[in-house]
């Protein structure tokens, strides 16, 4: 149970996306500008259903996808990963080695960009080489995970036990695009 200290804070802090965007209700799903706070500020009321959620709610509907539609995904990947990519013909990833018993694939280009720039295009294993991969997945498979969150809150991913990786590849819908390359810490073709 959150601390009444916690919700307060949490209260801020959506109000403010509330105003940015709007917030999607946990119930219903609906996205709204117009959620009418409690009058003891503890929760918001939605529009569309008239049911209520707090921060902690809101929080945990956020960490799954919905159940139907597609999700963008994005990964980054070595030359040696890309290779096996191609050769797939861009429809599925291959399988894990004995070491990786986690596929994480991520939900933003700027964290897969991150990973690309500052960690394989550094990398003298990588060849000083980073790629980012988008892709498209079915919300029906990944609504069986829960989203991760990373180093931060802007860092989001799935963890995919190295297992599910063949269901995964078949719940990938169109192909496995490359997005953007760098080299030696920088951008070496645009992202696209
Ligand atoms: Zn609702």
């Amino acid at each position: 149970m959150a601390s009444p200290q916690w919700n307060h804070y949490a209260m801020q802090e959506l109000e403010g996306v509330l105003r940015d965007r709007g917030l999607q209700c946990p119930h219903c799903g609906v996205v709204s500008q117009d959620m009418f706070k409690t009058d003891d500020n503890s929760a918001f009321q939605c529009p569309g259903c008239g049911q209520r959620f707090s921060p902690a709610e809101f929080f945990e509907a956020q960490r799954r996808p919905p159940k139907t539609g597609l999700s963008t995904l994005y990964r980054p990947v070595g030359s040696a990963e890309l290779d096996l990519i191609r050769q797939a013909e861009y429809a599925a990833f291959p399988p894990r080695l004995d070491w990786q018993p986690i596929f994480y694939p991520v939900l933003t280009q700027d964290y897969a960009d991150f990973i690309a720039r500052e960690w394989n295009s550094k990398d003298p294993d990588h060849d000083f080489v980073g790629y980012v991969t988008r892709f498209q997945v079915r919300n029906e498979f990944l609504c069986n995970y829960e989203i991760q969150v990373a180093a931060d809150r802007t860092m989001l991913e799935y963890w995919i036990p190295a297992e599910d990786l063949g269901e995964f590849n078949d719940n990938i819908v169109g192909v496995i695009q490359v997005v953007a390359e760098f080299r030696n810490g920088a951008l070496a073709k645009p992202t696209g």
